[in-house]
């Protein structure tokens, strides 16, 4: 049994885990990490980047699709296309392997230790990790828990057999003729859409009464009359009720039963904190519902004890988890800080594309605002038009009396890379003026933002 001491050590090398490590090595504290799987977690591994490959790879072939069957306006004709998914699963994973050594590497460039192995709390300050060298005990001042999540199972219809996760489904040797998906929410509209694309008959069961009940609906209309497009039957308000001679059995919301004849289902409703099977109950800290309570520095209610991530709760993403992982650090280094960020931006890669920032205009109205909103569709956009996608808009949303934008959405083809202009604007505390005072390049879909607030201020250009 080997035994190491160190200032900080880091449970999980997520973006939240990693993100953490990194900086504090360059803060110069004594770092060591402990990854059970591959560096970069659920997000690099299994979640946010083979799932944007596959998305990408099912446009292009969808795309070419078009083309082929004379859909193209563009004057493009091609012959029918074919996929060989085992180099599209071999791409895809090409790209894993070289971000998995690039975070590997960027621990090492920043003199973290990294111990492979699954952790398990001993107390507050030490953890036994069975590596393949044997066991492993860390001693630490301080100890960030970052372990993630994992998929959430529906008890009437338990993981095994055609019953697949998101991790199964971007690892998949056939493109499943039938597919059924459980849930609406971000993975099973993404993945569903892009099985749609690769052939797959889709159906989405989802129990809210909308697809994405996460945004309002003007925000997802695009995506549904696009999902309606691609042949995906959406059954909203419909619960399932398990497995019926290898159908899918579903109430629909007038209790109505059916049974949907499925290859494949996709059960993507939702994910739960990594708390389970590593010694958590050792310590013994404060839930929130099952997730870990954090206050506003990510610390726990034990002395020493932080924890930033997915295991925290919503919202589950990547940038929030890196986020935390960088504050923590410094905060461990003796700055001061704490969670003060105005807006964590959600990006949905659907298609067409959602991103939010902030509040909704029906959230702001929630939240007592007098506010002024401004749209402007893509149908006036001369870059959207020769991107041959005029779906979608974006919408600013403001206070009504000193026009400080609280919030802004949009939904378009490629909208994703607005997040950073709108996260930017929101951070800053921007103002409608400030927004129309800004030059915005022509032609770009960013234009759209700018004409937003102009509508907002009663005088928009162009629509
Ligand atoms: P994770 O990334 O889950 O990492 C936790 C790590 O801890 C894992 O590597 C695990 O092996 C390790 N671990 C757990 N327990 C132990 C232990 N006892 N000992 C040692 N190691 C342990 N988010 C976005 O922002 N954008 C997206 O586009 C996006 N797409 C997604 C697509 C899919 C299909 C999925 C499933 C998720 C997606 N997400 C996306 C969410 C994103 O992956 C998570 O929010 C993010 O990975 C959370 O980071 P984390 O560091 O908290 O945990
Ligand atoms: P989700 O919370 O986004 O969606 C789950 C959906 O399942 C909801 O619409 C919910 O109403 C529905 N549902 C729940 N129980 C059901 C049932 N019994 N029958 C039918 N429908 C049911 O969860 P997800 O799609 O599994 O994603 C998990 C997490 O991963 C998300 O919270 C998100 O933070 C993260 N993620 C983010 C991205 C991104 O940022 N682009 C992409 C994928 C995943």
């Amino acid at each position: 049994m080997k035994e190491i001491s160190c200032k900080l050590l880091v449970i999980g090398a997520g973006p939240g885990g990693y993100t953490c490590a990194i900086r504090a090595g360059q803060l110069g504290l004594g770092t060591v990490i402990v990854e059970a799987a591959k560096p970069g977690g659920t997000c690099l591994n299994v979640g946010c980047i083979p799932s944007k490959a596959l998305i990408h790879a099912a446009d292009e072939f969808h795309k070419v699709g078009r083309m082929a069957s004379g859909e193209s306006r563009l004057g493009i004709a091609v012959g029918a296309p074919r996929i060989d998914l085992a180099r599209t699963m071999a791409w895809k994973g090409s790209i894993v392997g070289r971000l998995n050594n690039g975070v590997a590497g960027l621990l090492k460039r920043a003199k973290v230790k990294i111990v492979e192995g699954r952790a398990r709390f001993r107390d507050g300050k030490t953890v036994e990790v069975e590596t393949e060298l044997g066991l492993q005990v860390i001693r630490a001042e301080t100890i960030v828990i970052a372990t993630g999540s994992v998929a959430a199972a529906l008890p009437v219809l338990p993981f095994g057999g055609k019953v697949i996760s998101s991790t199964e489904a971007l690892d998949l040797a056939e493109i499943p003729e039938r597919l059924a998906v459980v849930g609406a929410g971000y993975i099973g509209l993404e993945l569903g859409t892009a099985f749609a694309k690769l052939g797959s008959r889709v159906t989405i069961v989802e129990a809210q009464g909308q697809i994405l009940p996460l945004y309002d609906s003007e925000l997802t209309r695009p995506v549904a009359r696009r999902v309606q497009e691609l042949g995906v039957e959406v059954m909203t308000g419909a619960r399932v009720k398990g497995l019926d001679g290898g159908a899918l059995s579903v109430e629909r919301a007038d209790g109505s039963r059916t049974a949907i004849a499925a290859d494949r289902i996709l059960v993507t409703v939702g994910r739960g904190p990594a708390t389970e099977g590593w010694g958590l109950e050792a310590i013994d800290l404060d839930r929130d519902g099952p997730f870990i309570r954090i206050d506003d520095r990510c610390r726990t209610s034990m002395r020493g004890v932080y924890a930033i991530g997915d295991v925290t709760g919503e919202p589950m993403l990547a940038h929030r988890a890196m986020a935390q992982g960088e504050m923590v650090a410094e905060i461990l280094a003796g700055h001061k800080r704490a969670w003060d960020r105005v807006a964590i931006p959600a990006v949905c890669f659907t298609d067409p594309e959602i991103v939010a920032v902030g509040l909704s205009p029906e959230e702001a109205a929630r939240a007592g605002h007098a506010v002024k909103t401004g749209l402007f569709p893509f149908q006036a956009s001369g870059r959207a038009m020769t991107l041959e996608r005029e779906d979608g808009f974006v919408r600013v949303v403001a206070r009504a009396d000193n026009h400080l934008v609280l919030g802004i959405q949009a939904v378009g083809a490629g909208v994703a890379e607005l997040a950073a202009s709108f996260g930017l604007a929101l951070e800053m505390g921007a103002r409608l003026e400030d927004i129309a005072g800004t030059v915005h390049a022509h032609p770009t879909l960013g234009e759209g933002f700018l004409e937003s607030a102009l509508k907002a201020l009663g005088h928009a250009i162009h629509a």
